[in-house]
C-alpha cells in the first residue's frame, strides 16, 4: 500500500490506526543484512493529528530475525521491537518546524509505504554485533578442539606463564 500526502492527513484527521504483518522476505534492502529472509514483523502506525495541519504517526513494530552470530558465523534469531514518532511533511522545507522527538517522513509529492518505513526504522536499529546470548548456543566453529571457547579466556590469558 502506498499513501500520499492528502491520504496521510486523512488518517490523521480520522486517528485511524493500521496494523500489518510484514514477511521479512518483502524488505529486500533489510535481507541483504540478515543470515535469511526468515522472520516476520508485526508493525501497528497509529495516526493523529497535531494542531492544524500536522500529521503525526506512533508506529510500534515487533518482531524476529535470522542474524549472522558473529562469533560463529551461523544463524541468531533476534527479537527486536521499538516505538518511533514520525511527523509527515510535505517537503524538506518544513523539516526545520518538526517536532525534535519526532522523525520526520518527507513526502515530496511522492507517496509513502508503511512497510518502507518500517524497514528504514529495522536497518537503523540493528543490532551492530549480533551473536547468541550464550557460548554454549554457538556452533560447531567455535565448540571445535583447539579454538578458544571463550572470550574471556582472551583476556585472562597470561603472558607470563608462556615459555614454562
Ligand atoms: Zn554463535
Amino acid at each position: 500500500m502506498w499513501y500520499s500526502l492528502n491520504e496521510l492527513e486523512a488518517l490523521g484527521r480520522r486517528q485511524a490506526q493500521l496494523n500489518g504483518k510484514i514477511e521479512i522476505g518483502r524488505l529486500t534492502r533489510l535481507c541483504e543484512l540478515l543470515m535469511s529472509d526468515k522472520g516476520s514483523v508485526s508493525a501497528s502506525f497509529e495516526f493523529s493529528q497535531q494542531g492544524v495541519d500536522r500529521t503525526t504517526v506512533d508506529l510500534s513494530y515487533k518482531g524476529t530475525l535470522d542474524l549472522v552470530c558473529q562469533r560463529c558465523l551461523e544463524s541468531v534469531t533476534e527479537e527486536i521491537s521499538g516505538r518511533v514518532l514520525f511527523v509527515v511533511l510535505e517537503d524538506d522545507s518544513m523539516v526545520s518546524s518538526a517536532p525534535e522527538d519526532h522523525e520526520p517522513i518527507v513526502l515530496s509529492g511522492m507517496r509513502c509505504q508503511p512497510a518502507e518505513i518500517v524497514e528504514d526504522e529495522l536497518i537503523i536499529s540493528l543490532p551492530l554485533v549480533a551473536r547468541h546470548s550464550q557460548i554454549d548456543e554457538c556452533g560447531s566453529l567455535v565448540k571445535g578442539p583447539g579454538v578458544l571457547t571463550s572470550e574471556d579466556e582472551v583476556g585472562l590469558a597470561d603472558p607470563s606463564f608462556r615459555g614454562h
